[in-house]
């Protein structure tokens, strides 16, 4: 007899099998991603066509298979289906999903990204940040998840907390003061931080969820923030996501 399993998660990705059938993702806070067959799902009537199309978040009911899990029943809690309609957004929210899907395994739990993208996903239709400070936000705590995150806090030759200028590189800072008295560590650490961009990224790393899409940025700050994200994932995210070039696009090419 097959097990049967209710798992919470959200659509990732759907494709259309067969006639009248449908292949989705789920990333499930119980067992990470997983892949499923949705038989029926095409039909408008189907119980299951609803739930099982990109971004809808709830409670899947599912056969498990050998090989592969079976939909059941769905108990839709939350549809951000809305995305779909905005291009920009859509955009965005096909490249969070690439690094939900580059970061995530199948029977590897994952509450901390499916929470993530939620509430990303809820604060991108509320439309009230900007979608690249969404982004920013949202791989900076990606990577902190994924215990790729950097010492922000405190310098890491003298370990005071100092909120002055700072020079970024591997793994985190160095404050003024060591960088004026050792020269040669400026080389090391070529980018500067100004404190209004240091303390941004220190916030976005301490914040409880439910605040963490509570602020915004001037013009200025973003595009330093920016110029550090690319230098920081440049290192520690050697991987090229495909949906990026949408993005790229979208803003025109002036994004990267
Ligand atoms: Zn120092």
């Amino acid at each position: 007899m097959r097990e049967q399993v209710t798992l919470t998660g959200m659509v990732l990705t759907s494709s259309p099998m067969k006639e009248y059938d449908r292949r989705i993702e789920l990333l499930t806070r119980e067992r990470g991603r997983i892949s499923a067959f949705a038989p029926g799902a095409r039909r408008a009537a189907n119980p299951l066509s609803a739930g099982t199309i990109p971004f809808h978040f709830g409670e899947y009911t599912l056969y498990q298979g050998r090989n592969s899990y079976t939909v059941k029943a769905v108990a839709v809690k939350k549809s951000f289906g809305d995305i779909a309609e905005d291009y920009s957004m859509t955009c965005y929210a096909a490249y969070f999903v690439e690094l939900a899907q580059y970061f995530t395994r199948e029977n590897i739990e994952a509450s901390g990204e499916l929470l993530l993208l939620y509430v990303t996903l809820l604060n991108m239709q509320k439309a009230v940040l900007k979608l690249p400070l969404i982004r920013i936000i949202y791989e900076m705590r990606m990577m902190q998840l994924q215990g790729q995150g950097i010492e922000l806090f405190e310098c890491l030759r003298c370990h005071r907390a100092n909120t002055a200028a700072v020079y970024f590189s591997a793994g985190g800072l160095v404050c003024e003061e060591c960088a004026r008295s050792i020269p040669e560590l400026r080389s090391y650490y070529p980018l500067v931080l100004s404190p209004d961009a240091l303390y941004t990224l220190q916030y976005i790393l301490s914040a409880p969820l439910e605040k963490l899409y509570s602020f915004t940025v001037t013009e200025t700050i973003l595009s330093e923030l920016e110029h550090f994200m690319h230098s920081y994932l440049g290192r520690f995210l050697p991987h090229t996501f495909k949906t990026l070039d949408f993005i790229r696009e979208e803003t025109g090419g002036t994004n990267e």
